[in-house]
């Protein structure tokens, strides 16, 4: 409970009016149940007993008229009930609205820490986590707030009403603690593996999100392979295990209310019996049994609160360990705005690995990328082209030596700024499921309707969307599915467009495209980069005789650099490629353009 108010740093005035008001709420409720010992004692108009509660009655209730004495008690009745329930009112709304905060809260934090601290690039992380930390868990953060709130205010109430028991009768208050002390002890031996089910139940609920994650993602490959019956068992199979463990935790939840009330039921016997011997009033016991029996609602609560917040122990963890996980950010930030780069992107000396103890993916790079000129990567799959590409975005930073910009070493820009001057293009075009304009327009936010216009018709793509159903208006889909591959490209090279890059990343992206579609993109493509620098990773011949610097990488290390005639006449390994008619065996494979 104490994890689920640090998460949920809900202010101190919130938390204190809460509980103040619940508080006051008890303590009214615990009052009004009190006035039964003089409405009960004007009925049976028994005598005053000297001492005790009953007698403090009748010298208080002795300043009014004999026959008054009962509208007057029930007048005062009804003003304590309304005005408690108006206190349990205003203290359940606060405390609504507390939990939809503190959910706010916790969901703009996580994903801004998502985005920030890059975890997705973190080796062992899943995507799919943070889909649960977000969309889950951090909701039962602030469902487990309202409960602890409860929780306390239960606790409250059970303390307000145990004293007005004990003001009533001291023997009768021991004989219930000694009942009540027994059910709570059974209670927490049947109920105590909850925490442990919880546990359970978030990390299958983490597989289950995986698992939902993947299957939508590859709905395609699913039905291309014929395999909806193998996923529909298996998801039914995952699906199945997380609801007989939900149910566990039900069953587990529904244990306190039976016990408590046999338990109760005894109690109200052996108070019957004790009573009788000792000199209790009709009118104190009857008003000490209903605050016993009002006193149940919130000792059931408190438990069955309690086995819930148990239960729900390991959501509020994960979404802990999340936030601590990510509290840093990836890379250390810069301060200073990126100028345009004037000269160009130097690497030095640069080698990287993703994790301590695994292969270099690059080593001992040197290389200059030229400002307004266009530089070809060639190379296998697997000799470090992608990698390269991170470093100069800056998705990560060399784990030894250092990239510069005009002699800038990057991590001195700001990252958004540094970015900003780059943009990245590749086969695997990633499209909002927005309208055409808004993917265009996510280059600029700011971009005018015109700028975006101009941007399409820059991109050879102004015809094609003035002939879908809305033109700029159509929506394209999850991930673009309405567009062709051509299409989509050119979608994306306006976006491109109206961000203005100076620096060009293309991961070749005519790769997937027909030969046609590759000649109406690449002849946009040209136009656009004309003079701007571009980096290439290539696999086509054509794409690297046109670059006026290749660079060819292999397992991590650079082989050559120079103009492709040069490479050519050199008789070195691109020569070899260039003899075999073709620059890389394989082409990328897209998950690791996705991991760009
Ligand atoms: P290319 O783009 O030329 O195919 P990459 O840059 O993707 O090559 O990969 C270079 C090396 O780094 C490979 O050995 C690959 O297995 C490894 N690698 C790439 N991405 C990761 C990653 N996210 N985590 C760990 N190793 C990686």
């Amino acid at each position: 409970m104490r994890l689920v108010m640090r998460l949920a740093s809900q202010p101190a005035w919130s938390t204190a009016a809460i509980l103040s008001l619940g508080g006051l709420a008890a303590l009214l409720e615990g009052l009004s149940l009190i006035l039964f010992i003089p409405l009960i004692q004007s009925l049976g108009g028994t005598a005053a007993a000297a001492g005790g509660l009953e007698g403090r009655f009748a010298r208080a209730l002795s300043v009014v008229p004999g026959d008054l004495v009962v509208p007057f008690t029930v007048a005062l009745l009804c003003l304590l009930v309304v005005a408690k329930n108006a206190a349990a009112f205003a203290g359940l709304w606060l405390s609504r609205s507390a939990e939809g905060q503190a959910a706010h809260r916790l969901r703009v934090r996580i994903f801004g820490q998502a985005l920030s601290s890059c975890i997705d690039y973190r080796p062992g992380h899943r995507r799919s986590d943070i889909v649960n930390t977000l969309a889950e868990n951090s909701w039962k953060v602030a469902t487990a707030l309202g409960l602890t709130y409860r929780v306390i205010l239960c606790a409250a109430t059970i303390l307000v009403f145990a004293v007005l028991m004990m003001l009533i009768s001291l023997p009768l208050m021991l004989v219930a603690v000694l009942f009540m002390a027994v059910g709570a002890l059974i209670i927490r031996r049947a109920t105590g593996r909850a925490a442990s089910i919880g546990q359970v139940v978030v990390a299958e609920n983490k597989a289950f999100g995986l698992h939902m994650w993947e299957s939508v993602n590859a709905l395609q490959l699913i039905r291309t392979f014929g395999r909806e019956s193998y996923e529909a068992d298996r998801f039914a199979g995952t699906s199945e295990r997380l609801r007989r463990r939900l149910l566990h935790l039900d069953a587990l939840w529904a244990v306190p209310g039976p016990v408590s009330e046999v338990v109760v039921v005894l109690l109200i016997g052996a108070l019957i019996l004790v009573a009788g011997e000792s000199d209790v009033g009709v009118a104190s016991l009857a008003a000490f049994l209903s605050l016993l029996y009002r006193i149940q609602a919130p000792a059931r609560e408190l438990m069955q609160n309690k086995v819930t917040i148990d239960g729900m122990g390991a959501a509020v963890g994960d979404v802990a360990t999340f936030l601590e996980d990510t509290r840093e950010p990836f890379l250390p930030e810069g301060v200073e705005e990126a100028p345009a780069v004037g000269s160009g992107i130097e690497l030095h000396r640069v080698s990287f690995r993703y994790a301590p103890g695994e292969p270099w993916a690059l080593r001992d790079v040197s290389l200059c990328i030229p400002a307004g000129q266009t530089t070809a990567i060639v190379g296998r799959s697997g000799a470090g082209k992608s990698t390269l590409f991170a470093l100069l975005f800056r998705f990560h930073d060399p784990t030894e030596g250092s990239v510069t910009a005009d002699g800038v070493p990057l991590d001195r820009f700001r990252l958004e700024s540094w970015r900003s001057r780059l943009s990245l293009m590749s086969q695997d075009v990633q499209l909002f499921n927005d309208t055409v304009e808004a993917n265009i327009a996510y280059g600029d936010l700011r971009a005018s309707r015109e700028a975006v216009r101009e941007a399409a018709k820059v991109a050879h793509a102004d015809r094609f969307i003035e002939a879908l159903p809305q033109g700029y208006g159509t929506v394209v889909g999850d991930h673009g599915l309405r567009l062709s591959g051509g299409q989509r490209q050119r979608i994306a090279l306006a976006r491109t467009v109206l961000r203005n890059p100076d620096v060009l990343m293309l991961d070749e992206p005519t790769n997937a495209l027909d030969v046609e579609s590759a000649r109406a993109f690449q002849e946009a493509l040209a136009r656009f980069s004309h003079r701007r620098t571009v980096v290439v990773i290539a696999h086509q011949l054509s794409t690297v005789l046109s670059a006026d610097q290749v660079v060819v990488l292999d397992g991590g290390e650079v082989r050559e650099v120079g103009p492709p005639a040069e490479l050519i006449g050199g008789g070195g390994r691109f020569a070899e490629m260039y003899e075999l008619g073709q620059t890389a065996s394989h082409p990328l494979p897209t998950e690791r353009a996705n991991g760009l």
